[in-house]
């Protein structure tokens, strides 16, 4: 969309990314300004004083909501929205405009470059400026040509993950449609589901697959088991915030791993291709098999016998045709103890 004096906002694009590049021209003091009191310059565009910066640059609420709308609520907090496509940026630049930083890009079950079919590489949080898109692509050639940077960023580099990347992508499409779709076709089933069930089955198993590490063994996400380093729940003080914790991380190995599970719950390709890739994932025994019903039963991360029972309750109200999907899954569920986490 073309605005008189401004740069055509392009398709996907991040609310902060368009403004960047608009007032790249004329410096950066007024955005600085804009976003300084606002928890998500990105997304919050009910906020009244994002609308009137907006409406004063000739913006109205709802052109503003058209095109920087977020597609879900599942969006990764503004300081964890460092993962990027780097071709995707590339891209950019080799059509003759300036980078831009894609909205579904910081969407949690989104770690997937659809368009290019690679994991998005993370960038430093630490180091998360305005010009995002400008940064990593310097960043990105300084590498390339073996340059110095001036400036001290860490990077995460995938690798080609082949198999394993084509299974999530899978899962990934699959919740994209759920977002998207009143009704969507559960193939191996051949029933319709609501995708609001199916993306309130999803998001209770994201909450559990990547619960942040604690003491290890006990907590860990099952989906978290690559991960090095110190445990993740500094500060944390309930399971709620901690399920927050755990699903408001960037970390695209982690949200990888957590689709693959997902599918497995849902059937969504045959046990062969899961166990193709299963041991690259680093699983615990207990769900290796990648069976739905070993899933349910060592699988899920719940506090106390109350959430154990509201979650059976959850999923035994759920339209017959996806409870049947997930049958196995509730059984193991059924003959599960809840594993106290937090004392
Ligand atoms: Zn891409």
């Amino acid at each position: 969309m073309k605005l008189f004096g401004f740069p055509v906002i392009k398709y996907d694009e991040c609310l902060m990314s368009w403004l960047v590049r608009s007032f790249s021209g004329i410096g950066e003091s007024s955005i600085l300004q804009y976003i300084s009191s606002l928890a998500d310059p990105d997304f919050d565009l009910e906020n009244e004083k994002v609308l009137d910066f907006l409406s004063g640059l000739g913006v109205g609420g709802r052109v503003a909501r058209d095109c920087f709308g977020a597609r879900t609520a599942w969006l990764l907090p503004w300081e964890e929205r460092t993962a990027y496509c780097f071709r995707c940026l590339q891209e950019d630049i080799s059509s003759g405009s300036s980078p831009y930083w894609r909205k579904s890009w910081c969407y949690l079950h989104n770690p997937i470059c659809v368009k290019h079919r690679e994991l998005l590489e993370i960038a430093d949080p630490i180091s998360n400026e305005l010009q995002k898109s400008w940064t990593v692509f310097i960043q990105k050639c300084s590498e390339k040509y073996g340059l110095v940077p001036d400036f001290e960023i860490s990077w995460a580099h995938p690798n080609r993950f082949g198999k394993k990347l084509m299974l999530a992508l899978r899962v990934q499409d699959f919740l994209t449609r759920a977002h998207k779709a009143d009704y969507i076709r559960l193939r191996g089933h051949d029933v319709v589901v609501s995708g609001a069930a199916v993306l309130a089955v999803a998001r209770l198993l994201f909450e559990s697959f990547l619960f942040p590490r604690l003491r290890p063994p006990c907590g860990d996400g099952i989906a978290t088991g690559g991960r090095a380093g110190f445990p993740r729940t500094a500060g944390i003080i309930s399971i709620e915030q901690a399920r927050q914790r755990g699903c408001s991380d960037s970390n695209v190995h982690s949200r990888m791993t957590a689709l693959i599970l997902i599918g497995c719950v849902f059937k969504l390709f045959p046990l062969e291709r899961f166990k193709d890739v299963r041991d690259a994932l680093e699983l615990t025994a207990d769900v290796y098999s990648g069976e739905a019903y070993d899933i349910g039963r060592h699988g899920m991360r719940l506090s106390s016998s109350n959430e154990y029972k509201l979650t059976i309750e959850f999923l035994d109200g759920l339209p017959a045709g996806l409870k049947g999907c997930l049958g196995e899954f509730i059984s193991g569920l059924n003959n599960s103890a809840p594993d106290v986490i937090l004392g």
